[in-house]
């Protein structure tokens, strides 16, 4: 469990002041320009110590993804990119952080960029998100204001600017490739990897994409150290995490917590438990809809980390947590996720183009039993052959829940196709 005193989002639920005044009272921009006087090297230094894995949902370690930057001045520019384009199903983190604690987000962008020698910043905020781009951009124009951006910002001496671009409402613009495209002002459809933004990203300079919660605690981490960091959660999975629970818990929350927290006590002290009681319990989608779900037998004493539900063949992606009770038709909730990936698939590789829609159209003849039992094991196989073989990870977001699903619901599956079927039989006999 998290410690009151451990909790960088202090301000997450906007029961306090938001402007720069009120950040500053809760210590945000406290000695900005004496944090990036340590120098690059040993700010990146620091956040590989810290163990701060990418909370965009691939928990790839953000400083060694700094580390990626090139150090040489090459004659091209260098950028930061914050992937605020938050548009996983259930997951809506990064939303409140803009809402009510936008100068965390910002000092981490000066910061950010200081140590990866960017001098400019783009924040892409989600189509949908209007009030927070409305938010953001005043905590942005403030800053201005006091001289926190723009030349010599907060006084370091590094000069920094930070843009807000708004997206349009593509699920696909917040892969980051599909994104840096976007901002270029064109089509949001991923590129291949490699290269990866480092060598060639945003107009071909070296660039790095990081979400919102990542740079957001960068400032915290720098001033508390990274042993503080390091020492909550579980070696490897280390820090605080924000998480967004939904669905049929008593008080669906977004909450601040412990990373490697357990589910049960998660769900307990902020959730109010579950609807009807644990054992009405039935399913649980850990980390958004792009991660497996998990039966209720397996969050038992399931740990909320990248490690222990990637050990059980899901994963803790958005740390969007969904909650299904027993009154939940676990086939159709699968489909409707079928249905988005095939709604949001950009289309420029086959696999997926091909596969969202296939696999959502024999989903929705699970749905109602209008299926053979063989073509089970036949919708695994075409999962299999989307996996891995697109350009970006949407065609394994598509791919990973329906095998979730027939790894630990197959029986709900076959009893409702064979119901189907001794209802069609019975129904013959009938006439
Ligand atoms: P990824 O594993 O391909 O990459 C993660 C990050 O690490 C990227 O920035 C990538 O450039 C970098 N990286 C990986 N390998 C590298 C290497 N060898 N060299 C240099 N850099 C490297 O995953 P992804 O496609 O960026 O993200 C997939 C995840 O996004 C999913 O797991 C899902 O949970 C999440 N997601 C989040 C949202 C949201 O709204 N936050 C929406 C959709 C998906
Ligand atoms: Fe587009 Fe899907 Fe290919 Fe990604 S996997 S590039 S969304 S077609």
């Amino acid at each position: 469990m998290l410690a009151d005193k451990d909790r960088i989002f202090t301000n997450l639920y906007g029961m306090a002041d938001r402007s720069l005044k009120g950040a500053r009272a809760r210590g945000h921009w406290d000695g900005t320009a004496d944090l990036i006087a340590r120098g690059r090297d040993a700010i990146i230094e620091e956040m590989k110590k810290s163990g701060l894995r990418g909370r965009g949902g691939a928990g790839f370690p953000t400083g060694l993804k700094w580390s990626f930057m090139p150090k040489g001045n090459d004659g091209r520019p260098h950028y930061l990119v914050v992937n605020a384009d938050e548009s996983e199903p259930g997951t809506c983190k990064d939303r409140e952080i803009m809402r009510h604690d936008p100068h965390t987000l910002i000092e981490g962008c000066l910061i950010a960029s200081f140590a990866m020698g960017a001098n400019a910043c783009y924040i892409y905020i989600r189509g949908e998100y209007i009030r927070e781009r409305e938010c953001l951009q005043a905590a942005i124009d403030e800053c201005y204001d006091a001289g926190l951006l723009g030349r010599d910002a907060a006084g370091s001496g590094w000069d920094f600017d930070l843009y807000l671009a708004h997206g349009a409402g593509a699920y696909i613009c917040g892969e980051e490739t599909a994104l840096i495209e976007s901002l270029e002002g064109k089509k949001g459809m991923p590129r291949l990897k490699p290269p990866f933004p480092a060598g060639v990203g945003l107009y071909g300079c070296p660039t790095t994409v990081n979400n919102v919660e990542s740079i957001a605690v960068v400032p915290t981490i720098l001033r508390r150290g990274a042993d503080w960091f390091a020492g909550i959660g579980r070696a490897n999975n280390t820090g605080t995490k924000i998480f967004a629970i939904s669905g049929h818990v008593n008080a669906p929350c977004v909450v601040e917590e412990a990373m490697s927290i357990t589910f049960r006590e998660l769900i307990d002290r902020h959730c109010g438990g579950i609807r009807g009681g644990w054992q009405n319990l039935k399913a649980v989608i850990p980390g958004g809809s792009s991660v497996p779900l998990l039966p209720a037998a397996a969050m038992d004493d399931a740990i909320m980390d990248f490690d222990w539900l990637r050990d059980q063949k899901s994963g803790l992606g958005t740390a969007a947590v969904i909650v299904m009770d027993q009154s939940t038709d676990v086939i159709k909730a699968i489909w409707r996720l079928a249905k988005f990936y095939k709604h949001e698939s950009c289309g420029q590789c086959t696999p997926c183009r091909e596969g969202t829609g296939w696999m959502m159209r024999v989903m929705e003849r699970l749905v109602t039993g209008d299926a053979a039992i063989e073509e089970i094991d036949m919708l695994h196989d075409v999962t299999k052959q989307v996996e891995g073989h697109t350009i970006c990870a949407l065609g394994d977001a598509a791919a990973w829940p329906i095998q979730g699903l027939i790894r630990h619901f197959r029986d709900e599956i076959e009893d409702r196709i064979k119901a189907k079927q001794k209802g069609r039989a019975s129904a013959v006999a009938a006439e």
